[in-house]
Protein backbone atom coordinates (compact mmCIF):
# COMPACT_ATOMS: atom_id res chain seq x y z
CA UNK A 1 0.00 0.00 0.00
CA UNK A 2 1.30 3.74 -0.81
CA UNK A 3 1.24 6.14 2.07
CA UNK A 4 1.83 10.01 0.77
CA UNK A 5 1.46 12.72 3.63
CA UNK A 6 2.57 16.03 3.45
CA UNK A 7 3.71 18.05 7.03
CA UNK A 8 3.59 22.05 6.75
CA UNK A 9 5.80 23.95 4.68
CA UNK A 10 7.03 27.74 4.99
CA UNK A 11 5.66 30.23 2.93
CA UNK A 12 8.18 31.60 0.70
CA UNK A 13 9.43 34.98 1.66
CA UNK A 14 8.96 37.74 -0.67
CA UNK A 15 6.95 40.20 0.99
CA UNK A 16 9.28 43.44 2.13
CA UNK A 17 8.85 44.77 5.86
CA UNK A 18 7.52 48.45 7.24
CA UNK A 19 10.83 49.16 8.72
CA UNK A 20 13.01 48.12 5.26
CA UNK A 21 10.82 50.51 3.68
CA UNK A 22 11.47 53.36 6.61
CA UNK A 23 15.02 52.85 5.88
CA UNK A 24 15.14 53.23 2.50
CA UNK A 25 12.74 56.67 2.95
CA UNK A 26 14.92 57.61 5.38
CA UNK A 27 18.26 56.96 3.01
CA UNK A 28 17.09 59.09 0.13
CA UNK A 29 15.68 61.95 2.58
CA UNK A 30 19.36 61.85 4.69
CA UNK A 31 21.19 61.95 0.85
CA UNK A 32 18.56 65.25 0.11
CA UNK A 33 19.88 66.43 2.96
CA UNK A 34 23.29 66.01 2.71
CA UNK A 35 23.00 67.42 -0.71
CA UNK A 36 21.29 70.85 0.09
CA UNK A 37 23.68 71.63 3.13
CA UNK A 38 26.97 70.91 0.60
CA UNK A 39 25.48 73.04 -1.83
CA UNK A 40 23.78 75.66 -0.01
CA UNK A 41 25.78 76.14 3.24
CA UNK A 42 29.08 78.33 3.33
CA UNK A 43 30.66 75.63 6.04
CA UNK A 44 34.48 75.28 5.33
CA UNK A 45 33.85 71.57 6.33
CA UNK A 46 33.49 68.46 3.78
CA UNK A 47 30.37 67.78 4.54
CA UNK A 48 29.66 65.25 1.56
CA UNK A 49 32.03 62.92 3.81
CA UNK A 50 28.37 62.20 5.36
CA UNK A 51 27.02 60.47 2.35
CA UNK A 52 28.93 57.25 3.88
CA UNK A 53 26.22 57.17 6.30
CA UNK A 54 23.89 56.56 3.48
CA UNK A 55 25.95 53.85 2.07
CA UNK A 56 26.20 51.79 4.90
CA UNK A 57 22.02 52.29 5.33
CA UNK A 58 21.56 51.32 2.38
CA UNK A 59 24.00 48.21 2.48
CA UNK A 60 21.60 46.33 4.74
CA UNK A 61 18.45 46.97 2.78
CA UNK A 62 19.26 47.27 -0.52
CA UNK A 63 21.00 44.84 -3.60
CA UNK A 64 24.40 44.99 -4.49
CA UNK A 65 23.41 46.55 -7.55
CA UNK A 66 21.04 49.21 -5.93
CA UNK A 67 24.27 49.95 -3.34
CA UNK A 68 26.63 50.19 -6.12
CA UNK A 69 24.27 52.77 -8.08
CA UNK A 70 23.89 55.08 -4.59
CA UNK A 71 27.09 55.59 -4.13
CA UNK A 72 27.63 56.69 -7.83
CA UNK A 73 24.54 58.89 -6.96
CA UNK A 74 26.43 60.27 -3.79
CA UNK A 75 29.35 60.97 -5.76
CA UNK A 76 27.06 62.91 -8.43
CA UNK A 77 25.74 65.14 -6.08
CA UNK A 78 29.19 65.44 -4.15
CA UNK A 79 30.20 66.80 -7.74
CA UNK A 80 26.92 68.73 -8.44
CA UNK A 81 27.53 70.12 -5.00
CA UNK A 82 30.73 71.36 -5.67
CA UNK A 83 30.22 72.98 -9.06
CA UNK A 84 26.96 74.37 -8.34
CA UNK A 85 28.61 76.25 -5.29
CA UNK A 86 31.93 76.72 -6.67
CA UNK A 87 31.91 76.63 -10.46
CA UNK A 88 32.51 79.65 -11.29
CA UNK A 89 35.91 80.65 -9.23
CA UNK A 90 38.09 77.86 -8.84
CA UNK A 91 39.69 77.27 -5.37
CA UNK A 92 42.13 74.59 -4.18
CA UNK A 93 40.38 74.02 -0.69
CA UNK A 94 36.87 73.45 -1.69
CA UNK A 95 38.42 71.30 -4.71
CA UNK A 96 40.00 69.25 -2.25
CA UNK A 97 37.49 68.79 0.29
CA UNK A 98 35.12 67.49 -2.83
CA UNK A 99 38.20 65.35 -3.41
CA UNK A 100 38.56 63.70 0.37
CA UNK A 101 34.23 63.40 0.41
CA UNK A 102 34.40 61.11 -3.16
CA UNK A 103 37.70 59.27 -1.91
CA UNK A 104 35.51 58.52 1.47
CA UNK A 105 32.70 57.39 -0.70
CA UNK A 106 34.46 55.44 -3.65
CA UNK A 107 36.23 53.41 -0.35
CA UNK A 108 32.79 52.70 1.57
CA UNK A 109 31.27 51.64 -1.29
CA UNK A 110 33.97 49.20 -2.11
CA UNK A 111 33.92 48.05 1.93
CA UNK A 112 30.17 47.74 1.84
CA UNK A 113 30.07 45.54 -1.24
CA UNK A 114 33.07 43.39 -0.08
CA UNK A 115 31.02 42.86 3.33
CA UNK A 116 27.81 42.25 1.40
CA UNK A 117 29.47 39.44 -0.73
CA UNK A 118 30.40 38.37 2.00
CA UNK A 119 27.41 38.56 3.64
CA UNK A 120 25.28 36.77 0.68
CA UNK A 121 28.27 33.95 0.77
CA UNK A 122 27.77 33.21 4.32
CA UNK A 123 23.54 33.33 3.77
CA UNK A 124 23.97 30.79 0.57
CA UNK A 125 26.47 28.48 3.19
CA UNK A 126 23.52 28.73 5.79
CA UNK A 127 21.22 27.85 2.91
CA UNK A 128 23.31 24.60 2.32
CA UNK A 129 23.50 23.84 5.52
CA UNK A 130 19.69 23.77 5.79
CA UNK A 131 19.38 21.71 3.03
CA UNK A 132 21.82 19.76 4.04
CA UNK A 133 20.02 18.87 7.75
CA UNK A 134 16.76 18.63 6.17
CA UNK A 135 18.32 15.71 3.97
CA UNK A 136 20.08 14.42 7.12
CA UNK A 137 16.82 14.57 8.64
CA UNK A 138 14.77 12.67 6.27
CA UNK A 139 17.48 9.98 5.72
CA UNK A 140 17.53 9.69 9.70
CA UNK A 141 13.91 8.88 9.17
CA UNK A 142 13.59 6.94 6.61
CA UNK A 143 16.78 4.19 7.77
CA UNK A 144 15.82 4.76 11.67
CA UNK A 145 19.27 5.81 12.53
CA UNK A 146 19.81 8.77 15.09
CA UNK A 147 23.01 10.92 15.20
CA UNK A 148 24.15 10.64 18.94
CA UNK A 149 27.34 12.88 20.87
CA UNK A 150 28.73 12.18 24.04
CA UNK A 151 31.16 14.59 25.86
CA UNK A 152 33.71 13.10 28.44
CA UNK A 153 34.15 13.20 31.13
CA UNK A 154 31.36 15.74 31.43
CA UNK A 155 29.07 12.70 29.41
CA UNK A 156 27.13 15.73 28.54
CA UNK A 157 25.32 14.39 25.14
CA UNK A 158 23.80 15.10 21.85
CA UNK A 159 20.47 13.60 20.36
CA UNK A 160 19.40 13.91 16.93
CA UNK A 161 15.46 13.90 16.39
CA UNK A 162 15.69 10.66 15.38
CA UNK A 163 17.40 9.47 17.92
CA UNK A 164 15.18 10.61 20.51
CA UNK A 165 12.52 9.14 18.61
CA UNK A 166 14.13 5.69 18.88
CA UNK A 167 14.38 6.09 22.79
CA UNK A 168 10.92 7.30 22.71
CA UNK A 169 12.35 10.44 24.43
CA UNK A 170 10.24 13.54 24.99
CA UNK A 171 11.27 16.75 22.48
CA UNK A 172 11.61 18.54 25.91
CA UNK A 173 13.76 16.63 27.55
CA UNK A 174 17.65 16.49 27.32
CA UNK A 175 18.54 13.25 27.32
CA UNK A 176 21.62 12.03 29.45
CA UNK A 177 23.88 9.20 29.77
CA UNK A 178 21.22 7.89 32.81
CA UNK A 179 18.02 8.27 30.69
CA UNK A 180 19.79 6.16 28.14
CA UNK A 181 20.70 3.63 30.92
CA UNK A 182 17.46 3.61 32.00
CA UNK A 183 15.73 2.87 28.58
CA UNK A 184 18.02 0.15 28.28
CA UNK A 185 16.95 -3.41 29.13
CA UNK A 186 18.08 -4.65 32.51
CA UNK A 187 20.09 -7.68 31.10
CA UNK A 188 22.29 -5.51 28.54
CA UNK A 189 23.09 -2.06 31.39
CA UNK A 190 26.36 -3.44 32.84
CA UNK A 191 27.12 -5.26 29.22
CA UNK A 192 26.91 -1.06 27.57
CA UNK A 193 28.20 0.38 31.17
CA UNK A 194 31.45 -1.45 30.81
CA UNK A 195 31.72 -1.11 27.11
CA UNK A 196 31.52 3.20 27.49
CA UNK A 197 33.75 2.64 30.68
CA UNK A 198 36.51 0.23 28.61
CA UNK A 199 36.49 2.53 24.97
CA UNK A 200 36.58 5.79 27.43
CA UNK A 201 39.79 4.45 29.06
CA UNK A 202 41.15 2.81 26.19
CA UNK A 203 41.12 5.75 24.34
CA UNK A 204 38.74 3.70 21.52
CA UNK A 205 35.57 3.66 19.41
CA UNK A 206 32.59 2.43 20.43
CA UNK A 207 30.59 -0.62 18.71
CA UNK A 208 27.65 -1.98 20.57
CA UNK A 209 24.41 -4.04 20.48
CA UNK A 210 22.18 -3.40 22.85
CA UNK A 211 18.49 -3.79 23.40
CA UNK A 212 15.89 -0.78 25.02
CA UNK A 213 13.21 -1.52 27.07
CA UNK A 214 10.16 0.51 26.12
CA UNK A 215 7.10 2.03 28.20
CA UNK A 216 5.05 -0.17 27.09
CA UNK A 217 6.97 -3.55 27.88
CA UNK A 218 7.94 -3.93 24.06
CA UNK A 219 11.79 -4.54 23.32
CA UNK A 220 13.83 -3.35 20.58
CA UNK A 221 17.64 -3.83 19.18
CA UNK A 222 19.66 -1.07 18.68
CA UNK A 223 23.50 -0.94 17.06
CA UNK A 224 25.71 1.92 18.08
CA UNK A 225 28.98 2.71 16.31
CA UNK A 226 30.76 5.63 17.65
CA UNK A 227 34.16 7.31 17.22
CA UNK A 228 36.29 9.42 19.26
CA UNK A 229 37.39 12.76 18.66
CA UNK A 230 39.59 14.90 21.18
CA UNK A 231 38.27 17.90 21.69
CA UNK A 232 41.35 20.34 22.20
CA UNK A 233 40.73 21.00 26.06
CA UNK A 234 42.00 17.29 27.38
CA UNK A 235 38.27 16.14 27.07
CA UNK A 236 37.40 13.83 24.02
CA UNK A 237 34.15 13.43 22.15
CA UNK A 238 32.07 10.20 21.18
CA UNK A 239 30.22 11.14 17.76
CA UNK A 240 28.28 8.41 16.15
CA UNK A 241 25.22 6.67 14.66
CA UNK A 242 22.58 4.71 16.66
CA UNK A 243 20.33 2.71 14.50
CA UNK A 244 17.24 1.04 15.47
CA UNK A 245 17.66 -2.55 14.03
CA UNK A 246 14.43 -4.37 16.10
CA UNK A 247 13.07 -5.24 12.28
CA UNK A 248 16.20 -6.80 10.61
CA UNK A 249 16.48 -8.90 13.89
CA UNK A 250 13.25 -9.71 13.72
CA UNK A 251 13.82 -10.92 10.22
CA UNK A 252 16.92 -12.66 11.34
CA UNK A 253 14.93 -14.53 14.00
CA UNK A 254 12.55 -16.10 11.43
CA UNK A 255 14.85 -17.04 9.06
CA UNK A 256 16.39 -18.70 11.12
CA UNK A 257 13.04 -20.46 12.41
CA UNK A 258 12.13 -21.52 9.04
CA UNK A 259 15.59 -22.51 8.39
CA UNK A 260 15.24 -25.27 11.54
CA UNK A 261 12.22 -26.07 10.33
CA UNK A 262 13.17 -26.96 6.91
CA UNK A 263 16.34 -28.61 7.87
CA UNK A 264 13.87 -30.35 10.09
CA UNK A 265 11.22 -31.13 7.58
CA UNK A 266 14.32 -32.20 5.38
CA UNK A 267 15.66 -34.69 8.19
CA UNK A 268 12.40 -36.68 8.17
CA UNK A 269 12.52 -36.52 4.25
CA UNK A 270 15.77 -38.36 4.48
CA UNK A 271 15.00 -41.06 7.26
CA UNK A 272 11.56 -41.67 5.21
CA UNK A 273 13.82 -42.20 2.32
CA UNK A 274 16.15 -44.49 4.01
CA UNK A 275 13.07 -46.16 6.02
CA UNK A 276 13.79 -49.83 4.30
CA UNK A 277 17.29 -49.37 5.62
CA UNK A 278 16.43 -48.17 8.79
CA UNK A 279 13.55 -51.41 9.08
CA UNK A 280 16.25 -53.46 8.27
CA UNK A 281 18.78 -52.34 10.56
CA UNK A 282 16.03 -52.71 13.36
CA UNK A 283 14.67 -55.81 12.24
CA UNK A 284 18.34 -57.59 12.35
CA UNK A 285 18.92 -57.33 16.85
CA UNK A 286 14.74 -58.08 17.25
CA UNK A 287 15.50 -61.30 15.33
CA UNK A 288 18.72 -61.95 16.87
CA UNK A 289 16.61 -61.66 19.99
CA UNK A 290 13.77 -64.06 19.05
CA UNK A 291 16.59 -66.57 17.95
CA UNK A 292 18.63 -65.96 21.20
CA UNK A 293 15.14 -66.45 23.33
CA UNK A 294 14.06 -69.35 21.47
CA UNK A 295 18.09 -71.14 22.25
CA UNK A 296 17.18 -70.18 25.59
CA UNK A 297 14.44 -71.64 26.05
CA UNK A 298 15.81 -74.92 24.93
CA UNK A 299 18.33 -74.96 26.81
CA UNK A 300 15.92 -74.18 29.81
CA UNK A 301 13.28 -76.81 28.72
CA UNK A 302 16.43 -79.58 28.98
CA UNK A 303 15.82 -82.52 31.70
CA UNK A 304 18.95 -80.65 33.19
CA UNK A 305 18.99 -77.26 32.28
CA UNK A 306 22.32 -75.53 30.62
CA UNK A 307 22.09 -72.70 32.74
CA UNK A 308 25.52 -71.42 31.72
CA UNK A 309 23.77 -71.22 28.04
CA UNK A 310 20.95 -69.66 28.87
CA UNK A 311 22.92 -66.74 30.70
CA UNK A 312 24.54 -66.27 27.64
CA UNK A 313 21.53 -66.62 25.50
CA UNK A 314 20.51 -63.48 27.95
CA UNK A 315 23.63 -61.97 27.33
CA UNK A 316 23.43 -62.17 23.59
CA UNK A 317 19.71 -60.55 23.88
CA UNK A 318 20.53 -57.86 26.05
CA UNK A 319 23.28 -57.10 23.86
CA UNK A 320 20.74 -57.12 20.61
CA UNK A 321 18.07 -55.12 22.05
CA UNK A 322 21.03 -52.70 22.98
CA UNK A 323 21.63 -52.46 19.40
CA UNK A 324 18.15 -52.34 18.27
CA UNK A 325 17.34 -49.22 20.84
CA UNK A 326 20.41 -47.36 20.17
CA UNK A 327 19.44 -47.42 16.20
CA UNK A 328 16.12 -46.04 17.47
CA UNK A 329 17.81 -43.22 19.70
CA UNK A 330 19.37 -41.29 17.04
CA UNK A 331 16.84 -41.91 14.71
CA UNK A 332 14.38 -40.44 17.31
CA UNK A 333 17.25 -37.58 17.88
CA UNK A 334 17.43 -36.99 13.95
CA UNK A 335 13.51 -36.97 13.79
CA UNK A 336 12.65 -34.69 17.13
CA UNK A 337 12.29 -30.94 16.04
CA UNK A 338 14.20 -29.52 18.72
CA UNK A 339 16.37 -26.09 18.43
CA UNK A 340 20.04 -26.32 17.22
CA UNK A 341 22.41 -26.58 20.47
CA UNK A 342 25.46 -25.57 20.16
CA UNK A 343 28.13 -27.24 22.15
CA UNK A 344 31.60 -29.00 22.12
CA UNK A 345 31.49 -31.96 19.88
CA UNK A 346 34.55 -34.36 18.97
CA UNK A 347 34.01 -34.44 15.31
CA UNK A 348 34.93 -38.21 14.94
CA UNK A 349 31.62 -39.03 17.36
CA UNK A 350 29.31 -36.92 14.93
CA UNK A 351 30.51 -38.98 11.93
CA UNK A 352 30.45 -42.14 13.21
CA UNK A 353 27.24 -41.95 14.57
CA UNK A 354 26.36 -40.59 11.28
CA UNK A 355 27.73 -43.60 8.85
CA UNK A 356 26.08 -46.02 11.45
CA UNK A 357 23.13 -44.67 10.53
CA UNK A 358 23.56 -44.66 6.71
CA UNK A 359 25.64 -48.05 6.65
CA UNK A 360 22.67 -50.18 5.84
CA UNK A 361 21.85 -47.62 2.91
CA UNK A 362 25.58 -47.97 1.84
CA UNK A 363 25.92 -51.48 1.71
CA UNK A 364 22.25 -52.17 0.08
CA UNK A 365 23.78 -50.15 -2.97
CA UNK A 366 27.17 -52.34 -3.11
CA UNK A 367 29.25 -49.35 -2.11
CA UNK A 368 32.34 -49.64 0.34
CA UNK A 369 32.61 -47.19 2.84
CA UNK A 370 36.29 -46.26 3.98
CA UNK A 371 36.93 -43.74 6.98
CA UNK A 372 40.09 -42.44 7.66
CA UNK A 373 40.66 -40.45 10.47
CA UNK A 374 43.26 -39.30 13.14
CA UNK A 375 43.23 -40.69 16.93
CA UNK A 376 42.93 -37.45 18.18
CA UNK A 377 39.17 -35.80 19.11
CA UNK A 378 38.92 -33.35 16.39
CA UNK A 379 37.20 -30.64 18.87
CA UNK A 380 34.80 -28.35 17.03
CA UNK A 381 31.82 -26.27 18.51
CA UNK A 382 27.85 -27.32 16.87
CA UNK A 383 24.73 -28.84 17.17
CA UNK A 384 24.98 -32.55 16.73
CA UNK A 385 21.64 -33.31 15.13
CA UNK A 386 22.52 -30.47 12.30
CA UNK A 387 26.31 -31.75 11.72
CA UNK A 388 25.17 -34.78 11.72
CA UNK A 389 22.32 -34.24 8.80
CA UNK A 390 25.04 -32.54 6.98
CA UNK A 391 27.45 -35.41 6.93
CA UNK A 392 24.48 -37.90 6.33
CA UNK A 393 23.29 -35.53 3.25
CA UNK A 394 26.67 -36.11 1.79
CA UNK A 395 27.29 -40.06 2.15
CA UNK A 396 23.41 -40.43 0.65
CA UNK A 397 24.09 -38.16 -2.16
CA UNK A 398 27.41 -39.85 -2.81
CA UNK A 399 25.74 -43.07 -2.59
CA UNK A 400 23.03 -41.98 -4.91
CA UNK A 401 25.48 -40.60 -7.12
CA UNK A 402 27.41 -43.81 -7.50
CA UNK A 403 24.10 -46.16 -7.19
CA UNK A 404 23.28 -45.80 -11.58
CA UNK A 405 27.96 -47.19 -12.00
CA UNK A 406 28.36 -50.20 -13.11
CA UNK A 407 31.05 -52.60 -14.00
CA UNK A 408 33.04 -50.85 -11.24
CA UNK A 409 33.89 -51.06 -7.82
CA UNK A 410 32.19 -47.96 -5.95
CA UNK A 411 34.39 -46.97 -3.00
CA UNK A 412 32.89 -43.62 -0.78
CA UNK A 413 36.28 -42.49 1.05
CA UNK A 414 35.50 -40.34 4.06
CA UNK A 415 38.47 -38.55 5.97
CA UNK A 416 38.43 -36.18 8.82
CA UNK A 417 41.61 -33.98 9.40
CA UNK A 418 42.77 -30.45 10.44
CA UNK A 419 43.51 -28.13 7.12
CA UNK A 420 47.04 -25.97 6.76
CA UNK A 421 44.67 -23.45 8.45
CA UNK A 422 43.42 -24.70 11.15
CA UNK A 423 40.18 -25.41 10.45
CA UNK A 424 38.45 -29.11 11.14
CA UNK A 425 37.88 -30.37 7.65
CA UNK A 426 35.99 -33.60 6.55
CA UNK A 427 36.18 -34.63 2.73
CA UNK A 428 33.75 -36.79 1.04
CA UNK A 429 34.98 -38.41 -1.88
CA UNK A 430 33.40 -40.52 -4.20
CA UNK A 431 34.61 -42.40 -7.46
CA UNK A 432 30.98 -41.99 -9.39
CA UNK A 433 30.13 -40.04 -12.73
CA UNK A 434 31.38 -36.72 -11.03
CA UNK A 435 29.49 -33.20 -11.39
CA UNK A 436 29.42 -30.74 -14.89
CA UNK A 437 31.50 -27.53 -14.33
CA UNK A 438 28.10 -25.98 -15.88
CA UNK A 439 26.40 -27.70 -12.64
CA UNK A 440 29.37 -27.26 -10.19
CA UNK A 441 28.86 -23.14 -9.37
CA UNK A 442 24.90 -24.20 -8.89
CA UNK A 443 25.34 -27.45 -6.40
CA UNK A 444 24.08 -25.41 -3.32
CA UNK A 445 21.46 -23.30 -4.73
CA UNK A 446 18.23 -24.78 -3.48
CA UNK A 447 16.15 -26.58 -5.71
CA UNK A 448 19.18 -27.18 -7.97
CA UNK A 449 18.55 -31.44 -8.29
CA UNK A 450 19.31 -33.60 -11.19
CA UNK A 451 17.39 -36.48 -9.96
CA UNK A 452 13.93 -37.22 -10.98
CA UNK A 453 12.69 -37.31 -7.68
CA UNK A 454 15.17 -34.90 -5.98
CA UNK A 455 14.11 -31.96 -4.24
CA UNK A 456 17.46 -30.13 -4.28
CA UNK A 457 16.75 -28.59 -0.69
CA UNK A 458 19.87 -31.20 1.24
CA UNK A 459 23.56 -29.23 -0.20
CA UNK A 460 21.11 -25.95 0.20
CA UNK A 461 20.36 -26.98 3.85
CA UNK A 462 23.63 -28.07 4.44
CA UNK A 463 25.07 -25.02 3.57
CA UNK A 464 23.20 -22.87 5.50
CA UNK A 465 24.04 -24.91 8.67
CA UNK A 466 27.78 -24.52 7.83
CA UNK A 467 27.10 -20.95 7.84
CA UNK A 468 25.67 -21.10 10.44
CA UNK A 469 28.53 -22.99 12.51
CA UNK A 470 31.15 -20.07 11.08
CA UNK A 471 32.66 -23.16 8.53
CA UNK A 472 32.65 -23.70 4.78
CA UNK A 473 31.14 -26.45 2.52
CA UNK A 474 32.24 -27.15 -1.27
CA UNK A 475 32.55 -29.28 -4.14
CA UNK A 476 35.59 -30.16 -6.23
CA UNK A 477 34.55 -32.72 -9.69
CA UNK A 478 35.78 -33.41 -12.94
CA UNK A 479 32.95 -34.97 -15.01
CA UNK A 480 34.12 -38.94 -14.84
CA UNK A 481 36.45 -38.83 -12.09
CA UNK A 482 33.94 -38.48 -9.19
CA UNK A 483 33.39 -35.75 -7.14
CA UNK A 484 34.54 -34.86 -3.31
CA UNK A 485 32.64 -32.66 -0.94
CA UNK A 486 34.15 -31.03 1.57
CA UNK A 487 33.09 -28.64 4.68
CA UNK A 488 36.06 -27.33 7.27
CA UNK A 489 34.71 -25.72 10.76
CA UNK A 490 36.47 -23.21 13.32
CA UNK A 491 38.60 -25.88 15.30
CA UNK A 492 38.18 -25.33 19.30
CA UNK A 493 39.90 -25.68 22.29
CA UNK A 494 38.03 -28.60 24.95
CA UNK A 495 37.91 -26.91 27.66
CA UNK A 496 39.13 -28.50 30.86
CA UNK A 497 37.53 -30.46 33.00
P1 LIG B 1 18.77 -33.68 -4.24
O1 LIG B 1 19.52 -34.80 -3.56
O2 LIG B 1 17.33 -33.60 -3.85
O3 LIG B 1 18.97 -33.61 -5.73
P2 LIG B 1 20.83 -32.01 -3.13
O4 LIG B 1 20.82 -30.53 -2.85
O5 LIG B 1 21.20 -32.89 -2.02
O6 LIG B 1 19.39 -32.31 -3.68
O7 LIG B 1 21.80 -32.27 -4.35
C1 LIG B 1 21.77 -31.44 -5.48
C2 LIG B 1 22.45 -32.09 -6.66
O8 LIG B 1 23.84 -32.14 -6.44
C3 LIG B 1 22.05 -33.49 -6.91
O9 LIG B 1 20.84 -33.56 -7.67
C4 LIG B 1 23.24 -34.00 -7.73
O10 LIG B 1 23.10 -33.66 -9.09
C5 LIG B 1 24.41 -33.19 -7.22
N1 LIG B 1 25.30 -33.98 -6.36
C6 LIG B 1 25.41 -33.90 -5.02
N2 LIG B 1 26.35 -34.75 -4.56
C7 LIG B 1 26.89 -35.36 -5.65
C8 LIG B 1 27.93 -36.32 -5.85
N3 LIG B 1 28.62 -36.84 -4.82
N4 LIG B 1 28.20 -36.67 -7.12
C9 LIG B 1 27.53 -36.17 -8.17
N5 LIG B 1 26.55 -35.25 -8.03
C10 LIG B 1 26.22 -34.85 -6.80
Amino acid sequence: MKRFSTGPSAAPHTEVSPSIWLLRAGAVMLAMIIFLIDWLSSLDVAIAVLYVTVILMCADVFSRKSVMAVSIGCGVLTLAAFLLSHGAEWMVPPFARCLVSLCAIAITAFLAMKHMASRDALQAQIHLLHRSEAFLAGAQRLSLTGSIGLKMPSARMYWSDEARRIFQFDESLQPTLEYMMSRTHPDDIDDLKSLIEQAYARHANMEAEFRLLMPDGSCKSVRMLAQQVEDGSGGCEYIGALMDVTATKEAEEALHRSQSQLAHVTRVTTLGEMAASIAHEVNQPLSAVTTNAEAGLRWLNREVPNLDEVRSAIERIKSEAHRASEVIRRIRTLSRKTDPQHVLLDLHDVLHEAADLVRREVSRHRVSLVLQAADEPVWVRGDRVQLQQVIINLLINAVQAMSGMHGRARTLSVSLGNSEDGDATLCLRDNGPGISAQNLPNLFNPFFTTKPEGMGMGLSICRSIIDAHGGRIWAESELGHGASLNFSLPLCEPVAS
